[in-house]
């Protein structure tokens, strides 16, 4: 009888202090009011958003770019999603029932994004060229996934009034980066290489970078990657413009903004590793690949 009692007594301590790590990290804001869309226009912006995945990846299939499931970086991928996306209803519930899906493009353009319903793309050149750590890895992939779970396209879509994403990127001039690469070559007129060429507000890129740490964070990777990613992605494109700079601006606030919070997300990545707050060994990157 006495075991019981102390057992719903742990129970019910353990519940409390998973409540407390509810609250903690990066505050939660309400979902933008601009995200326009209801009812069926949602449901057509996620349809349409899940054709211009699959339609991206079968042009892909055609030039033979998509990785193989026994790829050992897209099973690398495979591994730092699943450990991210438990941690992605706190951000947006709708995220519990979403399909979730990685891929990997063997394309040397250095970028990666998520589509609106948790469709994922890595390209194999910002794992090479940038030489990711997982921490790194998992930094780009929470940015992305933040993307998508702050609805930051949806709310595009409401404010240019349009139903349809593929309408509001039409034409636009940033969908260049596809083109960069001869082996994707006219995947440069598919709906995702829009979508992942769409830029955000300055407000949803800082959004984006908060929420991504805390993901990654909540996951147990060190979230002063964070930093060594933006350094990393600074210094190469002195030297060849990378993609993933076009649509996101790196600079000293980036970097300042992400250091400003880190107070709030270190003691989240402690708990995760079971390690003391105030005793973190110091993040390691590793060099960026010899040109
Ligand atoms: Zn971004």
């Amino acid at each position: 009888m006495k075991k019981l009692k102390l057992k719903a007594v742990v129970l019910a301590l353990l519940l409390s202090a998973s409540a407390m790590a509810q609250n903690d990290g990066i505050p939660v804001s309400k979902l933008s009011r601009m995200r326009g869309l209801a009812g069926a226009d949602a449901a057509q912006f996620d349809q349409q958003s899940k054709l211009q995945y699959n339609q991206m990846l079968s042009e892909a299939h055609k030039k033979d770019a998509v990785a193989t499931d026994n790829n050992p970086q897209l099973i690398r991928l495979r591994a730092i999603a699943r450990r991210i996306i438990p941690f992605t209803s706190r951000w947006n519930p709708d995220a519990a029932k979403w399909d979730w899906q990685v891929n990997l493009l063997r394309s040397d353009t250095v970028n990666a994004f998520c589509m609106p319903g948790g469709r994922i793309a890595f390209y194999n050149g910002i794992l090479t060229k940038l030489n990711l750590t997982d921490d790194e890895v998992a930094m780009v992939m929470g940015h992305e996934i933040a993307h998508a779970l702050r609805e930051h396209a949806r709310e595009q879509a409401g404010k240019n009034n349009v139903t349809s994403l593929l309408g509001r990127v039409a034409g636009a001039a940033g969908a260049a980066y596809f083109g960069l690469d001869p082996r994707l070559g006219d995947a440069v007129g598919s709906g995702a290489a829009r979508v992942a060429s769409l830029s955000f507000s300055r407000t949803d890129e800082t959004e984006a970078d908060l929420v991504g740490m805390d993901l990654a964070a909540r996951a147990g990777f060190d979230p002063r990657a964070g930093i060594a990613l933006w350094q990393k992605m600074g210094a190469i494109n002195k030297n060849q413009p990378i993609s993933f700079l076009s649509t996101h601006p790196a600079g000293k606030d980036r970097i300042k903004e992400m250091n400003d919070n880190m107070h709030l997300v270190l003691p989240v990545y402690a708990r995760a590793k079971g390690l003391d707050p105030n005793k973190l060994p110091a993040y390691h990157s590793i060099a960026l690949p010899k040109s």
